[in-house]
């Protein structure tokens, strides 16, 4: 009789997908990682992530990749809060207080496009990862033994791969997630994000490598990317009723910038976009033998970096369990506890920071904002108090909450 093959199906290859793909080939799992995109289209995605946080260099080391990525990137100890509407520095925090905590005193700017390159490079190399670009994930189904995903191959014809679990890293418009029939609880925001890159170096303005900008009106984060040329990137918030084409024209992009930074010279503007922001978490991370992971299972704001990190951390956990399953020291239960710990951290840490952060930075009300930007200031003054709020920011307390689940 036809048995299952021993292998776990990873839809997507994006950050999560991959980690995940590359931590089960290296455990001696075999994978079949299927990405729609090709060899030539990979690298034509969009600027998204790009903050990697002290706990996530720690898993990227564990996998091989923060090696390939340190050159890539920057190395960014200290990050800012600015008042845009005073002009002033509120407060630096300097991961230097995590010294005792981690290796990696820092956060890594290195974006999104170069973590999937690399770790794509990676998994192309591995003997045990099966990888399928240009092919397009269509539906599944499964039963007691295992699970058979239908996809369209780089010929366009339907091809069905065969698994013992398939684990869903196709990002916020999951299929397997629609399929399961499982509701992405949560809200979208009305205003979207305007993303301007430019060729500048705020530096010499004071600014740290990453910094988070409030202001009553038009709040603002700006982080630096290494080139060549070396970017960075400015984050705004849009009119809801405004019209996409008039935010994007050159000289509505110029005039963002010169609010921002009055240079009187225009700035070098290497690319724009536009993207709506939803804070959403899946009822369920898991029906059966399907699991999700990363921006199938939660999406959140990008003010804090959480998206992408705390995908990486799903990645990573889901990573153990299903190692454990397959050397038979755990029964597939683990997964629910899977569930339980990663669906806690997305909603009462990855979600409720990126809400309070966007609170912090666009608060209104003169009184609460004097009284935040004190707060901010005291904290990073005092090196305990900074050493507790570096722990929540970088992720340590939802990893460590998450090991508290059972
Ligand atoms: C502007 C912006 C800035 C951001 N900044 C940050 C940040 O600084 N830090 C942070 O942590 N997060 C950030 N995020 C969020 C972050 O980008 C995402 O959380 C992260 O990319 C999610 O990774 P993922 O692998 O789950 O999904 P994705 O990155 O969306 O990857 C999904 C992959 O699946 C493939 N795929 C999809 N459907 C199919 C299919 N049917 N068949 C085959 N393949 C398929 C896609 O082609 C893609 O390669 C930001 C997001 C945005 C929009």
């Amino acid at each position: 009789m036809p048995t299952t093959p021993d292998r776990i199906i990873v839809i997507g290859a994006g950050p999560v997908g991959l980690v995940l793909s590359l931590a089960l080939a290296q455990a001696g799992l075999k994978v079949c990682l299927v990405e729609a995109l090709g060899d030539d289209n990979f690298l034509e995605q969009i600027p998204r992530a790009g903050t990697n946080h002290p706990a996530t260099l720690e898993m990227l080391d564990r996998i091989g990749l923060y090696q390939k990525l340190e050159p890539r990137g920057i190395i960014a100890p200290v990050f800012h809060y600015w008042d845009r509407h005073e002009s002033k520095l509120i407060a630096a925090f300097d991961h230097v207080h995590l010294k005792n905590d981690t290796r990696f005193p820092y956060v890594l700017q290195c974006e999104r496009i170069k973590i999937v390159e690399e770790a794509l490079a990676m998994a192309r190399a591995h003997p045990n990862i099966d990888l399928r670009l240009s092919t397009e994930f269509v539906s599944f189904e499964q039963n007691s033994d295992g699970v058979k995903a239908r996809v369209l191959n780089p010929a366009g014809e339907e091809e069905t791969i065969e698994g013992r679990y398939i684990v869903s890293g196709e990002g916020a418009r999951s299929i397997i997630r629609k399929d399961l029939d499982i509701a992405f609880e949560g809200f979208t925001y009305d205003d979207r994000t305007l993303n301007i890159e430019v060729a500048y170096d705020f530096r010499q303005h004071g600014y740290a490598e990453r910094n988070y900008i409030s202001d009553p009106t038009e709040w603002s984060n700006l982080f630096h990317w290494k080139g060549p040329p070396d970017r960075w990137r400015v984050h705004f918030p849009t009119d809801p009723k405004a019209d996409e084409s008039a935010l994007m024209q050159p000289d509505a992009l110029q005039a963002r910038m010169q609010g921002f930074l009055p240079t009187g010279k225009p700035f070098n503007i290497l690319g724009s976009n536009l993207y709506v922001v939803h804070q959403r978490v899946a009822a369920r991370f898991r029906g059966g033998r399907a699991i999700l992971a990363g921006d199938s299972a939660h999406v959140n704001s990008p003010i804090g970096a959480m998206g992408m990190n705390s995908g990486i951390h799903d990645a990573m956990n889901l990573a153990d369990k299903l190692i454990a399953i397959a050397r038979n020291e755990a029964d597939d239960g683990v997964l629910d506890r899977y569930a339980r710990q990663r669906r806690h951290v997305a909603i009462a840490h990855s979600q409720a920071q990126t809400i309070r952060n966007k609170k912090l930075l666009s608060e209104q009300d003169p009184a609460v904002r004097k009284r935040n930007h004190d707060e901010l200031r005291r904290t990073a003054d005092n090196p305990e108090l900074a050493r507790k709020f570096l722990l929540r920011t970088a992720l340590f307390d939802s990893l460590r909450a998450a090991d508290t689940i059972l």
